[in-house]
């Protein structure tokens, strides 16, 4: 048997966000709403479960926005500020849940963050004026049984850095990555959604271009693809026309419902 899953992109945009702050482009001043993009990051529901991929910089604004109701657990891709330096916001279901909110990375990534911000790691409390983490290192086996739930990762090259990617039931999430390795098309196999890095058009060592996205969403061949983490240099009118088919740049708020298998536990 299957579990519904639903994913919401809480944000689509690059490390700087769209608009950029001071821009006068004609994508930062469009008023196309699909043009406003916060920092990368993902809300995942599996019946009572609410999964969370990184909490960037506009992590606060995103829940407001969706109404997350609570936490079960946190995958992080890597520990760039974009996607992390929104932590201090989760005491917030901390003092609600009155319980420390598991988290899930690879080592580089617990050490970064453990370094960081020491505080989010000290013992639990009872005044909950902070936040209160509960970290795991990703054990390498797959898949990860996180809240009952199997989670096929990988680490894929960012530049000189890694970022994890991440399978739960029939989507993938790639951030922040700059190729595809071999280990990564075995986990991707038959998606119904791809999530994958789209930084602009041109090439950049750290991410994909826009050239890169569509050459590895067509081999990666997910029912749909959506493009994430994009800059203030792509505009979502003209991308969405240069797109192949079943590719499409993401929005922020895009909701989409696919299928996880039922729980391993
Ligand atoms: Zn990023
Ligand atoms: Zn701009
Ligand atoms: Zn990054």
């Amino acid at each position: 048997m299957s579990l519904q899953l639903t994913l919401t992109v809480l944000g689509c945009g690059s490390s700087s966000g769209c608009p950029v702050i001071g821009c006068d482009c004609k994508v930062c001043t469009s008023g196309n709403k699909y043009n406003q993009r916060t920092r990368c990051s993902a809300w995942i529901n599996i019946q009572d479960k609410h999964l969370i991929i990184d909490t960037g910089t506009d992590f606060r604004n995103q829940v407001l926005r969706e109404k997350i109701p609570r936490i079960d657990a946190i995958l992080y891709t890597h520990p760039h500020a974009d996607h992390l330096n929104g932590i201090d916001d989760l005491r917030a279901f901390c003092f609600r849940q009155k319980s420390a909110i598991d988290i899930y990375a690879n080592q580089f990534t617990i050490d970064n963050m453990t370094s960081r911000f020491d505080y989010a790691f000290l013992p639990v409390h009872c005044h909950w004026n902070r936040p209160v983490l509960n970290p795991h290192v990703l054990s390498g086996r797959l898949p990860e049984n996180i809240c009952g739930i199997p989670i096929y990762y990988c680490d894929l090259p960012h530049g000189r850095w890694v970022s994890t990617i991440y399978r739960i039931g029939n989507i993938a999430w790639l951030t922040d990555i700059s190729t595809v390795s071999d280990e990564a098309y075995s986990i991707l196999q038959g998606l119904d959604y791809l999530f994958i890095d789209c930084l602009m058009e041109k090439s950049y060592p750290s991410h994909l271009s826009v050239d890169d996205a569509f050459a590895f969403a067509q081999k990666i061949n997910a029912k749909q693809t959506y493009l994430i983490h994009m800059t203030h240099l792509l505009d979502f009118d003209e991308l969405s026309k240069k797109c192949p088919p079943n590719i499409q740049p993401a929005y922020d708020g895009l909701q989409i419902k696919s299928t996880c298998p039922e729980s391993i536990l």
